[in-house]
């Protein structure tokens, strides 16, 4: 008799929760520095909404107006009858905001490192990936053939080595780093890394969602924050953290983002961002340019948490952004303390391995969190460690 073709999977699911790595999602009524979970509020340390744009009352009323004027879709890739001036519109203001000749949006920011990395490079090449990168990065790498090889994490003696060894042996080579680690809250090393990188003749590909209107004084990101703007490199990023919307982008030079109209297939055969979306990211994108006081409250909420747990002496991983982890010793520590933040009105839940090494309470500081908030934070986390 047959067996059922299906039954691996229920299998497969068992394995993940004897492991302690099954996942489960929370229903949160709307964004914002408060929300509601099953009808109580929460104060939210979760959300990379790090500019509480996702709620402001200009992106809603910029996505009501695209939708009004060009309907809720896009109806069909960019390439066929998906194209409208809006997108146009949205690319120009991220070529602006990072300083570069050109941009292109994606579905998703995912979307983009796929479409980018497998356009760029292919069996014949290298790609270098710090060990901590994320997943669309290490997905990109796979679906583009190249060979690949990590390196610890943020080590660029690991890195020259590597390059030592392997350089001569391929075509083109690609090195993939995050610029503000989304699981560690740490900043690539980027200006020595880009060196590196011209020593050995290697492309370089900068993931630069964390740092979207967060990091450098206008928000451009880490080429600004590490004055690299303006250094030949690939820069994508994510329209959905910061920015409140949804969508990724790759700014670069002319020839950069033509080439990818022409070769990213994560971009040529998918439908056009939504006009609703196109236009709530023009919308942020303006707001991260003209209200630098939202950044610089941010960045005050960020030393104040820092310095409270500093009183309260809580070990923290290094960070350099609003990301601020609290290593535990495990899975179990990790889901306790996640859920005695939660009994105290707290939302900043346990990170835990496969997506982390090593278990974790993830904090996101966002702009719109009173002095407060914050407080109460510390010392929730001060009582539970
Ligand atoms: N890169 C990093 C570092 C991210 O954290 C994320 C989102 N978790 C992405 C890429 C993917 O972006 P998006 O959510 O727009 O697909």
């Amino acid at each position: 008799m047959m067996t059922n073709a299906y039954a691996w999977i229920d299998q497969s699911l068992a394995t993940i929760h004897k492991a302690g790595w099954h996942r489960s999602m929370t229903t949160i009524d709307r964004p914002g520095a408060i929300v509601q979970i099953e009808g109580r509020s929460f104060l939210n340390f979760a959300s990379n909404d790090y500019l509480g744009l996702a709620g402001d009352d200009r992106l809603i009323q910029a996505a009501i107006a695209a939708t009004q004027t060009y309907g809720t879709g896009s109806t069909g890739s960019r390439l066929i009858t998906g194209h409208r001036k809006l997108h146009r519109e949205l690319e120009c203001a991220i070529a602006r905001l990072k300083q570069t000749e050109d941009a292109i949006v994606f579905s998703s920011g995912y979307l983009a490192n796929l479409g980018t990395i497998a356009a760029i490079v292919g069996k014949r090449d290298l790609i270098l990936s710090d060990q901590y990168n994320h997943s669309s990065l290490r997905t990109g790498a796979i679906v583009s053939g190249a060979t690949t090889l990590n390196y610890a994490h943020c080590d660029l003696q690991d890195l020259r080595t590597k390059l030592t060894q392997q350089r001569s042996h391929f075509q083109r080579c690609l090195i993939l780093t995050d610029t503000v680690f989304s699981m560690e809250g740490d900043l690539c090393p980027l200006p020595q890394l880009l060196d590196l990188a011209d020593e050995f003749s290697c492309m370089v590909l900068v993931d630069e969602a964390h740092a979207t209107g967060v990091m450098g004084k206008t928000g451009a990101g880490c080429l600004e924050h590490f004055g690299c703007t303006g250094r030949s490199l690939i820069q994508m990023g994510t329209l959905s953290k910061s920015l409140g919307s949804l969508g990724g982008y790759v700014a670069g030079s002319t020839t950069l983002i033509d080439f990818l109209r022409n070769r990213a297939a994560s971009w040529i055969y998918t439908t056009g961002l939504s006009p609703a979306d196109t236009a709530a990211a023009i919308a942020a994108i303006a707001i991260v340019q003209h209200e630098p006081q939202r950044r610089e409250k941010l960045w005050q909420n960020v030393a104040l948490f820092k310095q409270l747990i500093e009183q309260h002496s809580l070990e923290l991983l290094p960070s350099e952004s609003p990301i601020v982890c609290l290593q535990l010793p495990d899975i179990e520590t990790a889901l306790r303390v996640g859920q005695t933040l939660k009994d105290a009105g707290i939302f900043a839940p346990a990170i835990r391995p496969p997506t982390v090494p090593t278990s974790r309470i993830r904090v996101t500081i966002m702009a719109t969190h009173d002095r407060e908030h914050i407080e109460q934070l510390a010392t929730s986390l001060s009582c539970v460690v």
